[in-house]
């Protein structure tokens, strides 16, 4: 909001503006004063992106360029295992045409990162999903995929190169350690990973996710919600079974049921006591 002690009325210059005339830059030149960018041939993309920047101007509303501003940062790491067999199927499945699906980063199980699309699009890797208030998490988020066939663990190279992968991205857009989240808690009625053998007490020990005081799991109280803790923590509870087994898949990996034991409740009230 801008205020102004000016009691007259504000001059505006403004034009109706013809959006077919607008000249968008392209990725390339905007990042182009990044040196140390080499960015591949992505010209159909960028084609999509230059007719969207121009749907962007709304025609029924007069224009006068403001001269502060960006573009918007991702605010939140989804992770994925991929449940394919290799990081060459991944990167694939992700170039084909008909798939609709992609993600900023694929990691493969010898630890090397591949980054499929610029940090600042908008990648198709969560799908429907909803995190608190937010239904559209592919615009606020980054999507790292493991190479991972979902019943194997993941190997010692890969989680290594991802802890590193996420100290950059979170120092860089300077993201919340509670949102560095999984596929399974945005999406818990349609996805389960990265599955239950994924290392979230690891990930949470170095500021990535977050974990409960295993050595202090108090009582619960009488009046402890724990639908009502669920749902302030991020998730979406309208199938509370499936709920319920992606937070033990990922908190409680030992019992991924769909039903909240004492020891569960006191995990759940510990998380929500330390963080929410
Ligand atoms: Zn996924």
């Amino acid at each position: 909001m801008v205020s102004s002690k000016v009691s007259a009325p504000i001059q505006v210059d403004t034009t109706k503006i013809n959006v077919d005339s607008v000249v968008i830059p392209s990725i390339r030149d905007t990042f182009a004063q990044d040196a140390r960018l080499d960015i591949p041939n992505i010209s159909a993309p960028e084609d999509k992106v230059g007719v969207q920047m121009r749907e962007g101007i709304n025609k029924n509303a007069d224009w006068s360029p403001a001269i502060h501003y960006d573009v918007r940062r991702p605010n939140y790491v989804i992770i994925h295992h991929t449940a394919q067999r290799s990081l060459a199927q991944t990167v694939r499945t992700f170039q084909l045409e008909h798939t609709k699906v992609s993600a900023h980063y694929v990691i493969g199980r010898d630890g090397q990162v591949v980054q499929m699309l610029n940090d600042y699009l908008r990648s198709w890797h969560a799908g429907r999903s909803k995190w608190g208030t937010i239904t559209d998490m592919n615009s606020v988020s980054l999507g790292i995929e493991l190479d991972n066939n979902g019943r194997e663990p993941f190997s010692e190279a890969q989680i290594q190169s991802l802890l590193t992968l996420l100290e950059t991205l979170k120092t860089k857009y300077r993201i919340p350690f509670t949102n560095f989240i999984g596929h399974s808690d945005i999406a818990p009625a349609r996805k389960n990973d990265p599955s239950v053998l994924f290392p979230w007490k690891r990930l949470a020990a170095r500021g990535f996710g977050v974990w409960y005081d295993e050595s202090n799991l108090q009582p619960v109280p009488a009046n402890f919600n724990y639908v009502d803790a669920l749902r302030i923590i991020g998730y979406d509870v309208s199938n509370l079974p499936r709920t319920i087994a992606a937070f033990k898949r990922k908190f409680i990996p030992q019992d991924p049921s769909a039903v909240l034991s004492e020891y569960d409740r006191r995990v759940l009230y510990n998380l929500y006591q330390r963080y929410y």
